[in-house]
């Protein structure tokens, strides 16, 4: 079917959430994508940073597949080895506690905000359950993650919210002081805020919430649905700020594809939900943690990391070096970027670079986003650069 086709078909049957870009995708290998009607493209969005190590990775493919021959599913009334191994990876690259496996970003935050009550209650009773969050962030698209999302033009139509939110100013502990009272429970943060507009916060900033958690007893809560598993060129970004959070939750890129989501919690209050309290019955299927483990066999390795790190600054230097009036800089960490253009021609620019054969996202008021595969190759950035140079033309 031609992409004219699909449209057709797809205006037709699928609820018209999206603005799409007007491309039907079909096939990947690294960080080469093609449509279906056999155009290329350079991939500097996987998926919004979900295929993280490429397409049709060999280790992702064969794990998948080895995986469905013998049991995708069981439930979570059974254990099974595969998530075991996961969580193994996780508590032991990072010195945290224990895992919960859900299904996304925005259920993996529903857990932690879960948690973060259930802490409070067990400690101090009834009544200390208002989370804060922070202006601009984006937490998820559930009715209570929406209501964590500190930006309102997500909140349109769907009110009213679960009740126990404030919202404090990103950089500024007056503000966040402010927020937190009697009733606060936990703090929640995202360390580069994402859809905000790939803003990573100030590291004396996050050093100060983290003081403020310890001081009165409130869960460091960071969202690294976005930032996390190698993304920010740490297996966590919390890694390189030097803080020591109370629970992380991540997705996105933990699957290599495959959905997945997950809450991370320290020793001291990883027991919190007991049984009974918190479910889901697909999360951490064997199918999706074996691809998972396949994932973090690749990037919990500390010279990936270092070459996501490497690949991020190459990035962004040759980025820069374009010269190009449009661009206002480049912001973000690792291989998660934002290309700063005018507010409001961000679009334009990932809408020229698609129709040019690299495929771009946005983020925030005037960011084009990158956030290619961690595996992408230098021949793939460089064939990225060259049509950047077309798009953002040179002065
Ligand atoms: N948290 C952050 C920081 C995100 O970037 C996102 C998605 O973009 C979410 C949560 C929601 O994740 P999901 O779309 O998997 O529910």
């Amino acid at each position: 079917m031609t992409y004219q086709e699909l449209k057709a078909e797809e205006n037709q049957y699928v609820m018209n959430t999206y603005g799409r870009f007007p491309i039907a995708l079909d096939h990947g290998e690294g960080a080469t994508l093609w449509d279906v009607e056999g155009r290329r493209y350079i991939d500097l969005a996987s998926g919004i940073g979900v295929c993280s190590v490429g397409y049709n990775n060999p280790a992702v493919v064969s794990a998948i597949t080895e995986q469905a021959k013998k049991l995708m599913h069981a439930s979570n009334l059974f254990t099974t080895a595969p998530m075991v191994q996961v969580a193994r990876t996780l508590v032991t690259k990072t010195g945290m506690g224990k895992v919960f496996f859900a299904n996304s970003g925005a259920e993996a935050n529903e857990g932690a905000i879960k948690l973060a009550r259930k802490y409070s209650f067990d400690r101090y009773g009834a009544g200390r359950n208002k989370i804060v969050t922070l202006l601009n962030s984006f937490h998820g698209r559930t009715v209570t993650t929406l209501t964590a999302t500190g930006q309102e033009k997500f909140h349109n139509y769907f009110f009213p919210f679960t009740e126990g939110f404030g919202y404090a100013r990103a950089g500024d502990m007056m503000s966040v002081e402010a927020e937190v009272d009697d009733s606060t429970c936990a703090i929640l943060i995202e360390l580069v805020q994402g859809e905000g507009g790939v803003l990573p916060l100030d590291p004396a900033f996050v050093k100060a919430v983290e003081e403020l958690c310890r001081k009165r007893d409130l869960l460091l809560m960071i969202d690294e649905v976005q930032t996390g598993v190698g993304r920010t060129g740490s297996l966590f970004c919390f890694q390189q700020y030097g803080v020591h959070p109370d629970v992380v939750t991540m997705a996105k890129g933990l699957g290599g594809g495959v959905p997945i989501g997950a809450v991370m919690a320290a020793k001291t209050c990883c027991d919190v939900l007991g049984p009974g309290t918190h479910a889901t019955t697909f999360g951490g299927t064997p199918l999706v943690c074996a691809s998972a483990g396949a994932v973090l066999s690749i990037v919990a390795d500390d010279d990936f990391l270092q070459g996501v790190r490497d690949k991020g600054e190459y990035l962004k230097q040759q980025i820069l070096a374009i010269g190009s009036p449009d661009i206002h800089g480049v912001r973000g960490l690792g291989l998660m970027l934002g290309i700063i253009v005018d507010d409001g021609r961000h679009s334009e620019f990932a809408n020229k670079l698609i129709e040019n054969g690299v495929l771009a996202i946005t983020a925030g008021k005037n960011a084009v986003r990158l956030l290619p595969p961690l595996t992408i190759s230098y021949p793939e950035m460089d064939e990225a650069l060259a049509v950047m140079k077309q798009v953002f033309k040179p002065q």
